[in-house]
């Protein structure tokens, strides 16, 4: 009996292991792996330039926003509000969600903490996640990231025409090519309603050809019908009255010069009269950017426009403004296929050897004087073996080797290896703060010296050419 325990309990503790549950992501999120991060950090550093040069100071806020928020700032009959908002209700019983998208956020933020007495256009820039329960698809996630600049409190066309400029650069810094802008005005309140009438006659002429969508956009949200994607609705579209060929005279003012203003800056555009961008708060400018892949299709990176009347429907006083948002998402994606460089992080230089027990009490040390000096070091501090972490010091091309053995660590001195010579010396620890950053420098110098005659020498090479041309 007793021998039939024994052999029961490993048998129970194996099936036991097999039934720990292994994790995945929810569908539609997923994680960006280091790998991938230097686009990343590419982007956000390009963003951030441009915020700067643009004069856009940055804001966060919330990931968690009350829902009522996105219904009357996005709309009820908007898809992201509609159909694809992650809400929920909390444990105090209050309706809350993940943000879908950043402009009511910051319509809110503007309004509550007094931005309309800061000397306008209130300039604001933001990034992170947003959510929205979508079907997922390739390259299209359920948790996306957005950036997203808006200006509040100016009406000039000047702005749109800014906010697209400073678009167009971003996609420029990121060396994104082939990109076009998709441009329209879809009005204000004041000619919109009779272009609705009339949009909404010749609808219900050709209701039989929309789809159900459509048939229900009719009575709640006509323009919308403009912008579907189904064949049997986008030809019916084809012949719709036009918004631009019904704006009021304002409306009609405001997007000449807009169009003036970029003839200006030399940015060519494409109108389209189907664009309405599917939320509720734009008015006058819309716009859109795509970018051809390398199969030909397009794909959207983002877009924008005017939403004069969203401060005023959040409980503010009557507030012009313009922003524009992209997908972060596409736009890495996009940067992989255009060969875009990713950012390099500094590499150390500098690699930290240990070889027994004192030495690697004191190893830890030494490192955090050499970091706090400015000097990045690399090491691996779990391996015990010199020759490994020698091979180590090669693999990432350090020019110097600090060496900590039992004997230095003992009387207080460091082994320091030249890589490029091959020399290698003993020094106080005092000193080697010092004698490292000298031979960097020397080091940093070569390469420039080096780097300048090969210049040099292309130079030389191709004035030769031309002339032999
Ligand atoms: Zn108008
Ligand atoms: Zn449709």
């Amino acid at each position: 009996m007793p021998r039939k325990k024994k052999t029961s309990i490993p048998k129970t503790t194996k099936k036991r292991k097999r039934k720990v549950k292994r994790f995945q992501t929810v569908r539609g999120m997923r994680d960006i792996l280091p790998d991938e991060q230097p686009y990343w950090q590419k982007l956000r550093k390009v963003i951030e330039k441009v915020a700067v040069d643009y004069n856009y100071r940055r804001i966060d806020f919330p990931i968690v926003e009350s829902v009522e928020l996105f219904e009357r700032g996005t709309g009820m009959d908007t898809d992201i509000v509609d159909k694809e908002m992650y809400k929920f209700k909390t444990a105090g019983g209050d309706w809350v969600c993940l943000r879908p998208e950043g402009t009511p956020s910051v319509v809110r933020a503007y309004l509550q903490h007094g931005m309309r007495t800061w000397p306008k256009p209130v300039k604001l820039s933001y990034s992170g996640p947003m959510y929205r329960h979508d079907r997922p698809q390739e390259g299209r996630y359920r948790e996306f990231y957005q950036c997203g600049f808006e200006a509040l409190g100016e009406q000039d066309a000047i702005l749109d025409a800014q906010m697209i400029q400073m678009a167009m650069r971003i996609f420029k810094l990121l060396k994104l090519k082939k990109v076009s802008l998709h441009l329209n005005s879809i009005g204000c309140e004041e000619c919109r309603p009779s272009y609705n009438k009339l949009l909404i006659s010749y609808l219900k002429n050709r209701k039989k050809s929309l789809c159900m969508d459509c048939k229900r956009r009719l009575k709640t949200n006509p323009l919308r019908v403009l912008d579907c994607k189904e064949e049997k609705c986008t030809q019916v579209v084809s012949q719709a009255p036009q918004t631009v060929d019904h704006l009021c005279g304002d409306c009609k003012k405001h997007f000449t010069t807009l169009l003036e203003y970029l003839d200006e800056i030399e940015i060519p555009y494409s109108l389209r009269p189907e664009l309405v961008r599917g939320l509720d708060y734009y008015t006058k400018t819309v716009f859109e950017f795509f970018m051809e892949d390398e199969n030909g299709s397009q794909a959207a990176l983002g877009g924008g426009g005017r939403y004069d009347y969203l401060v005023e429907k959040l409980g503010g006083p009557s507030t012009p403004a313009v922003g524009f948002a992209c997908g972060m998402d596409r736009i890495v994606n996009a940067m992989k296929n255009a060969d875009t460089e990713p950012y390099q992080a500094p590499t150390p230089k500098v690699y930290l050897a240990q070889l027994g027990d004192v030495a690697k009490k004191k190893s830890l040390k030494i490192f955090e004087q050499l970091e706090r000096s400015g000097i990045m070091v690399a090491e691996s501090f779990g391996r015990g073996n010199l020759r490994s972490q020698l091979n180590q010091a090669n693999k990432i091309k350090a020019e110097i080797v600090l060496i900590i053995g039992q004997r230095e660590a003992l009387d207080g001195s460091v082994i320091l290896k030249d890589m490029n010579s091959g020399g290698q010396e003993t020094l106080p620890f005092d000193k080697i703060i010092k004698e490292v950053k000298k031979r960097l420098k020397k080091n940093a110098d070569m390469a420039k010296k080096i780097a300048q005659q090969e210049r040099k020498k292309a130079q030389n090479l191709k004035k030769k050419k031309k002339k032999k041309k």
